[in-house]
């Protein structure tokens, strides 16, 4: 959805506040797709601060099923942010402000709610969820999660080019 922010550049001063549905079930990222399962409405609140300079505020308030990083079992994260921007619309931009520029979410005087969404969420998504600190994580040889059981591998067992360095040591050591 597209909000154009033309009008608002009339006046100094002038505030469009809005709610608006987020156009988003799931969130793609380079480290997976997770689905968003409730989300409340955005609220954005877009301030003409002078200049052509327009203040963007937007609540964002979802939950995301995110796998957990040791037993891949999902997750329920929930992801309240609150953020503050600055975009300058005035079309007279320096060229080391054109550098720094991360306003994807701007064209001409259009704001992208969704692009702006993704951006926001890609910042404030977790580096690493699990799912209680305690998870004992996947069994590496059979998959099995060990947090609902045990497999029964041996997990002792040690890899073979392992257990002959460690012979190697052992001699060493003797010596
Ligand atoms: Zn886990
Ligand atoms: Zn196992």
């Amino acid at each position: 959805m597209l909000i154009d922010l033309h009008p608002l550049l009339s006046q100094t001063g002038k505030v469009n506040k809005l709610e608006t549905e987020l156009e988003m079930d799931k969130f793609q990222s380079r480290s997976g797709t997770y689905a968003i399962v409730t989300k409340k409405p955005m609220i954005l609140e877009f301030t003409n601060i002078g200049d052509g300079k327009v203040e963007i505020k937007a609540d964002i308030d979802i939950e995301l099923d995110i796998p957990c990083g040791r037993c891949l079992e999902l997750v329920r994260t929930q992801l309240k942010i609150e953020t503050l921007r600055e975009v300058n619309l005035s079309g007279t931009v320096s060229e080391e402000e054109a550098a720094l520029d991360e306003t994807d979410f701007i064209e001409g005087t259009d704001f992208d709610v969704t692009k702006f969404a993704y951006g926001e969420i890609l910042v404030n998504l977790p580096m690493k969820v699990l799912c209680s600190d305690s998870c004992k994580g996947i069994c590496n040889r059979c998959g099995t999660n060990l947090n609902h059981g045990s497999c029964g591998c041996d997990t002792t067992e040690l890899d073979p080019r392992m257990a002959k360095a460690l012979e190697v040591f052992k001699s060493f050591k003797e010596v």
